[in-house]
């Protein structure tokens, strides 16, 4: 793990290196000439120079052994500066992953060794023009090459797609099927029958490279397989997942930023109707202040769960994984699109690199597991946890964040436990009705779950933050009664989001029947949830007032009367 210092000399010098080498008239022309600056990433991978990729490398083998938490901070900066070369050098870290986690101890040594010292490129080739997020349905081979009853190596057939530095890399990581089941193998760029096609034409992140790969009759040694045992190269991926998600998640909270940034200082100045936009609370309190309140419950998120995977004791927390990056790339995006808007038609143009950033962060929503793939994965996992615990969960969980609002009434727990009461009671109601046999309802469950379990977790970020005990290395960006505002704001989308749309989803798939709406309106609370709107404008104008720097009186904290039905 990295010192507080280090993490922040290597922000710094990332910032530095981003300000001279890619000001925003390099990454325009960049951009118009659909141009990968391999130079550019070669240079912030030399372990002399930048040497990025080393924060991804345990010590052992040559790197600086960053945590979740580092990496976490890392990622987020290079959103800033570009989605594209972000990905580039993410696609080392996502190729690497089987190695780290599955390789044997010799073949860690050479391969991470190699990254860090030589700053070898990979990419990471799993995805297929028929196996995109059903990874399953792979058709890529390796066949065993036999002498004397022994495997002496591996044969791989087949085709890979939208392979991130698949055109640039030095390696990449293959997943192919074996006779035992899909497993992964190193492949050197320049293996006969090893080609690339030419860069894709994509809508954003075009400082990437992102090319199809096909592998015809490609030789490999036994040695190049990951690991040493056929068919562990899908449960090889599933380990990284909670981490990697992370990751992308902070790419779409630092793209999502990154835009309105740009937003909020050219509203200070953008006069419209004799005043300027950010005087206007129809301009900030749509365009800017929901999004900050998205991205910053996104943040909570990827902080909290960062914490809990450095941790250590809790397995890969594939799930949390999943909700972190669901709620900041598709906050990042909208923050993103809301900006474009911000500055009308300047918003419009290239120039004003928000619709370049806009462009860019759509991705994330799409690769290392889309939206729909995210929610998928919550709601399975917490419907699971609901028929585990008789209903149960989500209660427990509320009245957790019950106790908190008794401690610290001001950061919006209160409203945080009516959205999780409130999925609670979706949740049993779908069991009762047997309602998760429309996709649509267990996918929707998964989106609500997002939204309710980072009300909570922004919650209790706001209260650590009053009681001075956020991480080290945590964003400081807000202080205690900021961080609170924002989690009422977001507490109040929770619950009304949960409880409305559940209404409307659980009586769209027939599940409630006309006299039995009342009692679960009431058992839904929405009264209670209504009533927890109070203030809401309130608290979005003192963050108004934070962001434009004129935070003239401390905001009145407005803690509703809860309802506590449990
Ligand atoms: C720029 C770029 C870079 C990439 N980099 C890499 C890389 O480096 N390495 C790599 O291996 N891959 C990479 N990918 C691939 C990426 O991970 C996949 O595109 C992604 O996983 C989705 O797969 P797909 O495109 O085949 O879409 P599909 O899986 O066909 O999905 C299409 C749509 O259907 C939805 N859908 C899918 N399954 C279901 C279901 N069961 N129920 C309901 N809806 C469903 C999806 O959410 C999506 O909206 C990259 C892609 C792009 C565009």
């Amino acid at each position: 793990m990295l010192t507080k210092k280090a993490l922040q000399l290597s922000l710094k010098s990332l910032r530095e290196f981003a300000k001279k080498r890619l000001p925003d008239e390099e990454l325009i022309a960049l951009d118009e000439r659909d141009e990968c600056p391999v130079e550019i990433v070669r240079h912030m991978s030399n372990p002399d120079k930048l040497g990025i990729q080393l924060l991804f490398i345990p010590e052992e083998y040559g790197g600086m052994g960053g945590s979740t938490f580092d990496v976490y901070l890392i990622c987020e900066q290079m959103a800033r500066i570009d989605l594209g070369v972000a990905t580039s050098l993410f696609a080392t870290f996502l190729g690497s992953d089987p190695i780290t986690f599955g390789a044997t101890p010799e073949q860690k040594k050479y391969w991470l060794g190699k990254i860090a010292e030589e700053g070898a490129l990979f990419a990471y080739g799993a995805t297929e023009p028929d196996a995109g997020s059903d990874l399953g349905a792979l058709k890529t081979t390796a066949e065993r090459v036999e002498k004397d009853g022994r495997i002496v190596g591996y044969r791989i057939n087949g085709s890979k797609q939208w392979i991130s530095n698949g055109g640039i890399a030095d390696h990449c990581t293959i997943l192919a099927n074996t006779p035992a089941g899909p497993t992964w193998f190193i492949v050197d760029a320049g293996t006969k029958g090893f080609t690339h096609d030419k860069p894709e034409n994509k809508h954003g992140i075009r400082l990437s490279n992102t090319s199809a790969l096909a592998l015809n009759d490609v030789y490999v040694d036994a040695d190049r397989l990951v690991g040493g045992v056929e068919g562990q190269g899908l449960v090889q991926a599933q380990m990284v997942f909670g981490y990697t998600r992370v990751m992308v998640a902070a790419f779409g909270l630092g793209a999502g930023w990154a835009a309105l940034d740009r937003a909020i200082p050219y509203s200070a100045k953008r006069v419209q109707g004799g005043a300027p936009l950010s005087e206007k609370q129809g301009y900030t309190h749509k365009l800017i202040v929901p999004h900050v309140a998205r991205l910053e419950a996104g943040r909570a998120y990827i902080e909290e769960t960062a914490e809990r995977i450095d941790k250590g004791t809790e397995g890969s927390l594939n799930t949390e994984g999943a909700i972190a990056k669901y709620m900041s790339t598709e906050a990042g995006h909208a923050a993103a699109d809301a900006s474009i808007q911000a500055l009308g038609g300047y918003g419009y143009t290239h120039e004003y690199m928000v619709e370049k950033i806009s462009r860019d962060v759509r991705i994330t929503r799409i690769y290392e597991g889309t939206s729909e793939i995210m929610e998928m994965t919550i709601g399975r996992d917490r419907w699971q946890q609901h028929l585990k615990t008789r209903g149960q969960h989500y209660h427990e969980r509320a009245r957790q964040v019950e106790d908190m609002h008794a401690a610290h009434p001001e950061v919006g727990a209160d409203i945080a436990a009516l959205a999780l009461h409130a999925l609670a009671e979706l949740m049993e109601k779908a069991r009762i009705n047997k309602l998760t046999r429309h996709q649509h309802v267990l996918f929707r469950l998964g989106e609500w779950v997002a939204y309710a379990e980072c009300a909570a977790t922004l919650a209790r970020r706001a209260a650590l933050a009053v009681e001075g005990r956020l991480h080290e290395k945590a964003n400081d960006r807000f202080d205690a009664k900021a961080l609170a505002a924002i989690s009422r704001i977001f507490g109040r989308e929770a619950a009304i989001k949960v409880a409305h749309e559940g209404l409307r989803t659980i009586a769209g798939a027939d599940g409630v029947a006309a006299p039995g709406m009342t009692a679960f309106e009431q058992a839904l609370n929405l009264t209670a949830i209504f009533n927890a709107q109070s203030g809401l404008i309130a608290d979005m104008d003192y963050v108004a007032d934070v962001l434009y720097g004129r935070v003239r009186k401390p905001a009145t904290p407005e803690t509703t009367e809860t309802v506590l039905h449990r």
